[in-house]
């Protein structure tokens, strides 16, 4: 049966990134008499993702309540040394959006444990900055009586402003602006 998890805690392997694997920790945890690997995911420098231990089980990771509340996300390299890949830090997020986890449910091993883990050099924030490249605004099209309306229309602030002449053309009025002294004047007449 599915386990709910309060949020995950993040850490390093503190091994070396180019030759460390899923298998050399969970025969490492083993060797400290563990039932195999204590996290439950895995994030190489390239970004590639690798389970661990299941997810219907407790990890052995930060003690307790953590082991039983959180799981466990190793990056593997050595953040005191050097820092994770953007790779790394991408799939990260992906993992977590995956998993639901907002930055209010993720820990590094530090905040809950008397460790320098996940190491100096990873930035928690680096984890919350959207990626790459932004999405533009959304283009914006404009429909007068089920005809589009050859125009541009913007949106500042949630109001979406448009070219008043193209409209108003479009309804059949007729639409006159002029100068008067220091005032701009719109009249709109509509159409018959
Ligand atoms: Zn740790």
């Amino acid at each position: 049966m599915a386990r709910t998890w309060q949020g995950a805690i993040i850490h390093h392997s503190a091994s070396p990134a180019s030759t460390t694997t899923m298998a050399d920790i969970d025969r490492w945890h083993r060797e400290r008499g563990w039932r195999g690997i204590g996290y439950h995911w895995g994030i190489y420098p390239t970004g590639q993702v690798e389970r661990g231990r299941p997810d219907d089980q407790d990890g052995a990771h930060a003690g307790q309540p953590w082991n039983r509340t959180h799981l466990g996300i190793v990056l593997i390299g050595n953040f005191e040394h050097q820092p994770p890949t953007s790779e790394q830090y991408q799939a990260l997020r992906d993992l977590l959006d995956r998993l639901e986890f907002g930055r209010e449910k993720v820990k590094l091993h530090r905040g809950v444990s008397a460790t320098s883990c996940p190491g100096r050099l990873f930035e928690f924030e680096q984890v919350w900055r959207e990626a790459g490249v932004q999405p533009g605004p959304a283009r914006i099209r404009v429909f007068v009586a089920d005809q589009e309306l050859n125009t541009q229309a913007v949106r500042v602030e949630g109001k979406i402003y448009l070219p008043i002449r193209d409209v108003g053309e479009a309804l059949g009025a007729r639409v006159h602006w002029e100068r008067v002294g220091g005032e701009e004047i719109v009249r709109i007449e509509p159409g018959l």
